[in-house]
């Protein structure tokens, strides 16, 4: 063991971390080994089954199925469930990490890009790690400061940053071992997506297709943290050399001068690792801005956007692309997760990928060469009849482009019917689980476009796509909003077994040997099913929204479920009223453990009635109010909610105090709340814009209190 790191470890994390090293040293001394934490590597992933008790990347293996051969916890005893642990997080912003756990350690992060390692059998705090993401990079995130998880690789644990680095940390004593920045911050990128290891390099990507950033993917020596190859996902500028012959032929799909916009194109999400063929496979998102009108006038492909790209993992060059969405406008990102198998297709065996991506459509794809082996909608969709196998193009509706002068409703929205939170895959029950997101969206051309420095702008009408106050079309739009668990057959393409939710945006799925497929639900339940009939077999009362990935592991000779429960990301931070469709529950930032017959409880909660909104004075006139709605709309509600309905993880400022003082232009010019992220927007608003923002959330603050609504009892710990 490395005991010069651990004089450095605060005596709690000592204390903490001496069961597990004699655990290890002792595991170690039988196979005759050298004891190292978080000692993975290329072999050890690729016989992950071989140690089923670890979880040592993003998806448990390379292929990314979130299966395990566990079955200590089975369809029999699922009922026993009870928690084991959990460990409370200083935090209440958004939480979609999956833990990596290896040799009795877990290790996570955490809103605003934390890291923590604890004891996987107790819970208890071995180190952890802030990296200090200055809180004005929060506008910079157009979907919550989340992170989604670590890598581990030969004793090191690599996470990037809001901000935009690559972190190496020592997996003994959690000090840093390297950093390096891996964008421009003239741009502005962030990281929220895990990064990969392989060939003893740290992928990893970033997100920004909002905000006028150019896609790529990075590749970094795990030692030295040094750049070893780059991959740009869409062409810069024509006039300067292209970084690959790829982007010679993506920029003949492209027009205008796409570049001074960025492009796009980001890989916020899946980067997956094939062993067998020694390629990588990465989903890109939405072109910038989500109109072609603005990006690319005269339209085009746009490639790479919303794509499924391979790449040579020693180099990262170009393999082969499948394009999802040529010339997208719906801001349907290629980036959820892509599972590898191996099916027999017509009784052929066949090496293909799996994804579920925003679109709707779920692809099965031949991973060799990117032949579209197959693809049906999963869910209800309106923007398209289907896939044209022979040219792997959709067939869209004839409105899908919204080129009319009235808001066009588009199934799904931007939301995605499929999102981040990660889909499964068991080789046993060959069915795919999918949560699934049923929200539409009304798109709008915008009359004109100018990037902005402190907000998104996705090029649409942000005015058409606001909830409508007229409380009849309001009940008409929030009845249509759903969620379901879907259990999908991928070779037959159709749905086994659904299990509805009450809205959308749950938790990611783990399926396991024990015929078990764990999800947690925006709700406030974790749950247990029955993986191959949906029959349900447990519910445990989380206390707070679940969105994150359940992992399975073995500690201590005993077979553990956990999950990292917290409400944030895109939806209740941007979807306003809509969001409330899934449930309101309080916000509680933490990790759970489960284990049969396990003893522990969490501390009660209080409940907390919200009070009704009163009027206020509102002396401005229908104009001032009506620019207030534009500004609000494009500059705040993306984290502030729709038309300035908090979804309850950041302030809702119809009930703000700030509403009555000069407090208001302390916040929003002056910067008083940077650090908890909320930036001075002096840059870009006048006092008389920011003045026309108040009087348009006190319109509705007014509206509100007006029409009555009751928001239903949230609790607080
Ligand atoms: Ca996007």
């Amino acid at each position: 063991m490395h005991l010069q790191s651990l004089k450095l470890l605060p005596l709690t994390g000592l204390l903490g971390l001496l069961p597990i090293l004699t655990f290890m040293t002792e595991g170690c001394a039988r196979k005759g080994i050298t004891a190292k934490l978080a000692d993975v590597s290329e072999s050890r992933i690729i016989n992950a089954d071989r140690e089923p008790g670890n979880w040592m990347s993003y998806g448990r293996t390379y292929e990314e199925q979130r299966f395990s051969p566990l079955r200590q916890i089975h369809d029999g005893n699922a009922s026993r469930l009870r928690l084991a642990w959990f460990y409370d997080l200083d935090t209440s912003r958004g939480q979609e990490a999956t833990p990596i756990i290896v040799d009795g350690i877990m290790y996570f992060t955490s809103a605003w890009s934390k890291v923590f390692a604890l004891n996987a059998a107790t819970g208890a705090l071995l180190w952890s790690y802030d990296p200090k993401v200055p809180g004005r990079w929060g506008v910079n995130a157009c979907c919550d400061v989340v992170n989604r998880g670590v890598a581990a690789w030969n004793g090191k644990i690599f996470f990037g940053t809001l901000d935009g680095r690559l972190i190496a940390l020592d997996a003994a004593s959690g000090r840093r071992i390297w950093e390096t920045l891996t964008v421009d911050r003239n741009f502005r990128y962030s990281i929220t997506g895990a990064p990969r290891v392989a060939k003893a390099k740290v992928i990893i990507g970033n997100s920004g297709g909002e905000f006028g950033v150019r896609g790529y993917v990075s590749a970094y020596d795990a030692e030295t943290g040094h750049l070893v190859w780059r991959f740009y996902t869409v062409p810069g500028d024509p006039s300067k050399p292209f970084e690959s012959p790829i982007l010679r032929r993506a920029a003949s799909t492209w027009n205008g001068q796409w570049w001074k916009l960025g492009g796009g194109g980001t890989v916020w999400n899946a980067i997956v690792y094939d062993p067998e063929l020694e390629q990588l496979y990465i989903g890109t998102g939405n072109g910038t801005p989500w109109s072609e009108r603005f990006r690319s006038p005269e339209g085009g492909d746009n490639l790479l956007t919303c794509s499924i790209v391979a790449l040579k993992v020693e180099s990262g060059e170009y393999v082969w692309h499948y394009q999802q969405n040529p010339g997208d406008v719906w801001d349907f990102d290629s980036d959820e997760d892509i599972i590898l198998a191996d099916l027999t297709i017509n009784n052929r065996p066949r090496k293909v990928l799996m994804q579920a991506p925003k679109n709707g459509i779920f692809y099965v794809v031949d991973r060799t060469n990117g032949t579209l082996i197959s693809a049906e909608p999963y869910t209800f969709i309106n923007w398209a009849t289907g896939v044209d196998l022979r040219t792997g193009r959709p067939a869209e509706s004839a409105a899908a482009r919204y080129q009319g002068p009235d808001p066009t409703p588009i199934v799904p929205g931007p939301l995605g019917a499929h999102s981040w939170q990660p889909m499964s895959y068991s080789p046993l029950t060959h069915l795919a689980y999918i949560p699934v997101n049923d929200v539409g969206f009304k798109y709008k051309q915008a009359g004109s476009f100018e990037a902005r420095q402190l907000a998104p702008n996705y090029g649409i009408d942000v005015i058409a796509a606001g909830m409508p106050q007229k409380p009849e079309i309001k009940k008409a739009i929030l009845a249509g909003v759903k969620g379901k668990l879907l259990a999908w057959n991928p070779l037959e393409q159709r749905a086994a077994w659904t299990v509805e939710r009450a809205g959308p945006w749950n938790g990611g799925t783990l399926v396991t040997a024990g015929n078990l497929l764990f999800e947690g639900t925006a709700s406030g339940n974790f749950e247990a099913y029955r993986a191959d009939n949906g029959e349900k077999l447990w519910s445990f009362a989380a206390q707070t929204g679940v969105m994150a990935g359940p992992v399975t592991f073995e500690a201590g000779g005993e077979q553990y479920v956990a999950v990292l429960a917290g409400w944030g990301g895109v939806f209740p931070l941007a979807a306003g009223e809509v969001s409330f469709a899934s449930g309101r529950v309080a916000n509680i930032s933490r990790m759970l453990a489960f284990k049969i017959d396990g003893s522990a409880t969490l501390p009660p909660l209080t409940p907390v009635e919200e009070a009704r909104i009163t009027p206020l004075a509102n002396p401005a006139n229908s104009v001032i109010i009506h620019k207030g709605e534009r500004l609000f709309q494009s500059y705040c509600a993306v984290c502030h909610g729709d038309v300035a309905v908090s979804g309850g993880v950041l302030p809702d400022l119809r009930r703000s105090s700030a509403l009555t003082s000069d407090t208001w232009f302390k916040v929003v010019l002056g910067g008083l709340l940077e650090a908890q992220g909320m930036v001075s927007f002096a840059k870009e608003l006048s006092p008389q814009d920011a003045a026309a923002i108040r009087s348009y959330v006190i319109s509705r603050r007014n509206q509100d209190a007006h029409y009555d609504h009751s928001q239903g009892v949230q609790g607080r710990p």
